[in-house]
């Protein structure tokens, strides 16, 4: 399979779409801050799963919780040649012993059946090993921003 040219924004709307009624069911606000037009190269389907799998982490935190004004804000932040999708919600930090695990193979904090641990696993890879990409984490205040840091096409 070969890379495809495709734009950024358009493919995170795709996932927003996807799990807009249930975050509104769990009255989890989601705010996408698009920009301009930026087409990047890769593959667009496993993009979007990657924003699905990490907005679906968000809401499975935001939920366990309990947090009252839950929110997920997604925000787009050029730099230079690179493409910052910033993906943040306020459900609480990440201790920093575990902030590089979670992104090990079947590492879970889920109860059994909830959780099987591949998803930032399977992520990561999409992004760095196909896409020329990183993933990573870091804590912010009130909870954690998951950062998709693609080169411009
Ligand atoms: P799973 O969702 O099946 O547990 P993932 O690979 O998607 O597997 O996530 C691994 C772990 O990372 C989760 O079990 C959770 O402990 C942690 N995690 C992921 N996203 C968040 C988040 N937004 N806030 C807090 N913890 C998170
Ligand atoms: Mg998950």
């Amino acid at each position: 399979k070969s890379k495809e040219l495709f734009e950024v924004n358009s493919f995170i709307l795709k996932s927003i779409y996807l799990v807009e009624s249930s975050f509104e069911h769990n009255n989890i606000q989601i705010d996408f801050i698009q920009s301009n037009p930026i087409q990047i190269e890769g593959f667009p389907n496993e993009f979007s799963q990657v924003v699905l799998n990490i907005l679906s982490n968000a809401k499975d935190a935001l939920i366990e919780k309990k947090i009252a004004n839950a929110k997920v804000i997604i925000k787009i932040v050029l730099q230079n040649e690179l493409i910052n999708v910033i993906i943040e919600n306020n459900a609480g930090q990440i201790p920093e012993e575990i902030l590089e695990k979670i992104y090990e193979p079947y590492f879970t904090t889920k109860e059994e059946g909830k959780g099987t641990g591949i998803g930032l696993y399977m992520s990561k890879t999409i992004i760095e090993n196909n896409m020329n990409g990183k993933l990573f984490s870091k804590n912010i205040d009130d909870g954690v921003q998951f950062i998709i840091q693609i080169p411009k096409a």
